[in-house]
């Protein structure tokens, strides 16, 4: 039952993904990123506004879940400080890897990813919209010292 509702998230997100779009303008981040074993492949666009995140966006093509977790990532990450954001990727970075789900931090729908735990092969797709993010904030020490 569960799964099925966890299922239904993830599929709408890749129909209907959120803030697919590129983003332009003075001030804008954007990566490419790779995910060489599914093949999924995005840009990430990141727009800062003094030091937190304003607005995130995606363009890419992949696999449901690449595609799912880059939707749900950009909704869950708009208007957050970077230290939020780091708590998240790490709480992420858990849930995918581990299979511990986070008490105390809200995922959103990121949390329907939960069962990907159990397809060792599909983590690195639920992972690459975070490991894009890594790569854009690499060299802000807000977001690389929570992590
Ligand atoms: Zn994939």
């Amino acid at each position: 039952m569960l799964d099925n509702l966890y299922r239904q998230v993830i599929l709408d997100h890749y129909k209907n993904k959120k803030n697919f779009e590129e983003l332009r303008g003075d001030g804008v981040l954007k990566v490419h990123y790779k995910n060489p074993t599914c093949g999924d492949v995005m840009n990430l666009y990141l727009k800062m506004d003094n030091g937190d995140i304003n607005k995130a966006a995606f363009l890419g093509e992949g696999c449901s879940i690449s595609m799912a977790s880059a939707s749900m990532m950009t909704e869950l990450i708009k208007d957050k400080s970077l230290q939020e954001v780091a708590n998240l990727r790490a709480a992420m970075e858990n849930l995918i890897r581990q299979g511990k789900i986070p008490e105390s931090i809200d995922l959103g729908d990121s949390l329907s990813l939960q069962d990907v735990h159990t397809l060792r092969a599909r983590h690195n797709c639920a992972l690459m919209t975070w490991q894009a993010l890594d790569r854009i904030l690499k060299d802000h020490q807000e977001y690389t010292n929570f992590l």
